[in-house]
């Protein structure tokens, strides 16, 4: 029997859910702070208890792993909480290709696999000192938007990141990167590849609410001006969103480009759940400033399935459930390989 595995954190209620309804058995690795959380759910068939995610690399959980035939799918918890080396060293098979997540981890290479597959991109600043428009300044990793910020020249870069540094927020030793910013309306368009089919689905998009960003847009400008504090992207939550029916050609064909460029530069290519996120200006044109190359928790909001899907199954399908089928039919057809690192 497979196994499903996976951090408790991000999506892993939506993953396990997803395996328990296909009938695999389902293993979370649960730091003991969330102990209590997590037995509340019944579909959780066992808990490897740990202090730190990391120590799923000792041999004693991986071997437990190993007993189970688990998968183990990555989402931004293993992302954020990992070096790509120690991801990359996980003997349990992965969902997906491990190998790319370095390329999500790592800024430069970030950008180079976004322009291969001719997504566009938003300019990058390459010194605080040619900042001569609005521009973003994100950290490394997935930080999921904490100590970002926004600065409209170079004395602005300065004073706000002083200010975080004082705050303990970054360290003065971190490289930041430095990005035009885009203004629209927020989209992250959420995707799933199989190998086995050799289809790209499009599952859905969701948008994401930040603090404290947004609570700023709540207050009067008056008040707003007032506020010295530097805001945060910190993501709270997610909402849906259903894009205008007349952009969906667009969306599949960027969801097939980043497919086939993944597979010219990283094999064996962008396999499983994907993100492309970004944002949609007056016109219409989409400008995208981040891919996830795993499942996203935005995933969550659908986990009763979303309206993309019931267009494709004729049953509720979660991004969880979706992963375990294709788990399933690899291992029923012998090509468990296929899909995992
Ligand atoms: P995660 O890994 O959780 O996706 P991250 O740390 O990689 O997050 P981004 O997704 O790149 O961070 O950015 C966080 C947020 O900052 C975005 O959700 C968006 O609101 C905003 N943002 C990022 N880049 C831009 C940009 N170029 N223009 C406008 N807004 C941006």
């Amino acid at each position: 029997m497979t196994a499903i595995a996976t951090l408790g954190s991000h999506c892993a209620l939506q993953v396990l859910k997803g395996a328990k309804d296909e009938g695999l058995k389902t293993i979370l690795v649960c730091e003991r702070k969330r102990e209590r959380l997590y037995r509340r759910f019944s579909f959780i068939d066992e808990l490897i208890l740990v202090d730190s995610f990391t120590e799923i690399l000792e041999q004693k959980h991986q071997s437990i792993l190993e007993q189970n035939n688990a998968v183990l799918i990555p989402h931004g918890t293993l992302i954020a909480q990992m070096s790509s080396e120690q991801i990359e060293s996980i003997k349990t098979p992965i969902f997906g290709n491990k190998w790319i997540l370095r390329w999500e981890s790592d800024r430069t290479m970030k950008e180079k696999l976004m322009r291969e597959a001719r997504l566009p991109v938003p300019k990058p600043v390459l010194h605080s000192k040619d900042i001569d428009k609005l521009v973003i300044v994100k950290r490394q990793g997935a930080a999921g938007g904490k100590g970002y910020f926004l600065a409209a020249n170079q004395e602005d870069y300065n004073k706000k990141r002083e200010q975080l540094i004082s705050q303990g927020i970054i360290s003065k030793e971190e490289t930041l990167y430095i990005q035009e910013y885009a203004a629209g309306v927020l989209a992250y368009l959420q995707f799933f590849y199989s190998p086995l089919k050799e289809e790209l689905e499009f599952f859905g998009a969701d948008q994401r609410h930040e603090s404290d960003i947004e609570g700023l847009a709540r207050i009067p400008s008056e008040q707003q001006l007032k506020n010295t504090k530097v805001p945060s992207f910190n993501v709270i939550g997610n909402s849906p969103i259903v894009l205008r029916e007349s952009l969906l050609d667009e969306v599949y064909t960027m969801g097939e480009n980043f497919v086939e460029a993944s597979k010219r530069i990283v094999s064996p290519g962008m396999n499983g759940p994907f993100c492309i996120e970004g944002v949609y200006d007056e016109n219409a044109k989409f400008t995208s400033f981040e891919f996830s190359a795993r499942i996203v928790a935005g995933t969550n909001i659908y986990m009763d399935g979303s309206p993309y899907y019931s267009l494709l199954f004729n049953e509720p399908m979660s991004m969880g459930k979706r992963i375990a089928r294709e788990i399933k039919t690899a291992k029923g057809t012998n090509q468990l390989d296929k899909i995992t690192t």
